[in-house]
């Protein structure tokens, strides 16, 4: 419960302190009215979209007033104001900003980089599906995102409003999937799907629920990250009677842990959706074990179990946010072993050009010989094991 105490006299538990209060709200919004402000109606009408609407809340240096105008045209900039609060007001290395404000870096193009960097485009089955393993499939159902993340793989599909798919083209891809009875497994993804209205959301859904193969839906929502007012008790009721239904979302630093998604992550949980984070590395944002252990103890104790650690894609525009692949490596191993294991994602690269996840572990095996395996524990000191 919000603001729930101890015995008297006693510190609140990390438990209690994660749902206590509200995040303090930045001078230009000090005057919202508490129904506005947690009316996630309000806060997507009052998106920050200008310079000249960010700069009532953060102090814009010049690099990024130029970098807003150079990257316009090529992505979408908008920030609710509830993420606009959790920025640090001046300084541009803020990682909740940097995950927000457009920089210049996200001009430069690099060797490796691609449009389509999954060759999601190749499994396309139908408008918007792609489905690319054996049992499951992945669904685009708006182009939409309360904040854009200036991060996002997709950032081709999410910057480009026509590549929405429209209602009868919803048609398609379930008339697909209806024909398809080995997927057990939709993610409802997009953009993202939390930018439907609850009725169409619930459409949706539905839709899917009503397919006697399909066993588990996900929906794919930063939601609980940039609009955590989104998950109303009404929209959670009802989507919670459609389950098993799994929530996946993306936390990615501390700053974005705040009462407001705790209570969000506990209200879905106490509804019975399961809720998982996919969490991105982002270089200078949350590449040291510190900060990705702060947030990953965070969502378990919001019941939400750390399932991914993604490498950041090969899409343009993205370079600058990307760290070398021994940066996770030494992440994992630093977690595994250390803390609990429910707190260790599974790191994972997406092979360009469609080759899916592979997901990489730091080496334990030493040496396979004679029979015997040689490994080396989270101590560092090597133990030996029958092979067979
Ligand atoms: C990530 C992804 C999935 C889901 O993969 P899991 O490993 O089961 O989480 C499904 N389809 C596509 C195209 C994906 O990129
Ligand atoms: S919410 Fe997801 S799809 Fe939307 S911009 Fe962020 S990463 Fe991309």
């Amino acid at each position: 419960m919000p603001g729930q105490q101890g015995p008297p006299g006693a510190a609140l538990s990390a438990i209690a302190r994660d749902v206590a209060g509200e995040t303090p709200r930045p001078a230009a919004f000090a005057e919202v009215p508490a129904a506005d402000w947690t009316s996630w109606r309000w806060q997507q009408r009052n998106r920050l979209r200008a310079v000249a609407d960010l700069e009532r809340v953060i102090e814009l240096t010049s690099g990024e007033r130029d970098a807003f105008e150079a990257t316009s045209g090529r992505f979408r900039v908008a920030v609710t104001p509830y993420y606009a609060a959790l920025m640090d007001p001046v300084d541009p290395a803020c990682p909740v900003r940097r995950q927000a404000v457009p920089s210049a870096a996200e001009l430069t193009v690099g060797p490796w980089d691609r449009q389509d960097p999954l060759g999601e485009e190749r499994f396309l089955v139908a408008p918007g599906l792609t489905h690319r393993y054996p049992d499951r499939a992945l669904w685009y159902v708006t182009h939409n995102c309360p904040v854009y993340c200036r991060h996002c793989t997709r950032k081709r599909k999410v910057a480009d409003p026509t590549s929405a798919t429209s209602r009868p083209q919803w048609d398609a891809a379930l008339a697909y999937l209806a024909s398809h009875p080995e997927v057990r497994d939709v993610l409802v993804s997009g953009g993202d799907p939390l930018s439907l209205s609850d009725d169409r959301l619930l459409a949706v859904v539905s839709a899917l629920r009503r397919i006697p193969h399909i066993e588990v839906i996900r929906l794919c929502t930063r939601n609980p990250v940039t609009l955590p007012f989104r998950f109303t008790e009404d929209l959670v009721r009802r989507l919670a009677s459609l389950g098993p239904l799994f929530v996946h979302t993306h936390f990615n630093h501390p700053r974005e842990c705040t009462p407001e998604a705790a209570r969000c992550l506990r209200r879905l949980a106490d509804a019975g959706l399961s809720t998982a984070n996919q969490m991105v590395l982002l270089s200078g944002i949350n590449d040291d074990v510190a900060t990705v252990k702060r947030v990953n103890h965070w969502v378990l104790r919001q019941r939400c179990r750390p399932y991914y650690l993604f490498q950041a894609d090969l899409a343009e525009g993205i370079g600058h946010f990307r760290t070398p692949i021994q940066v996770g490596l030494d992440i994992i191993a630093a977690l595994r072993g250390h803390t609990s294991g429910m707190a260790v994602p599974h790191y994972v690269v997406d092979a360009p050009g469609g080759g899916g996840k592979v997901a990489l572990l730091p080496d334990a095996v030493v040496g396979r010989a004679d029979g015997v395996l040689t490994v080396r524990n989270y101590q560092g000191k090597l133990f030996e094991y029958p092979l067979a």
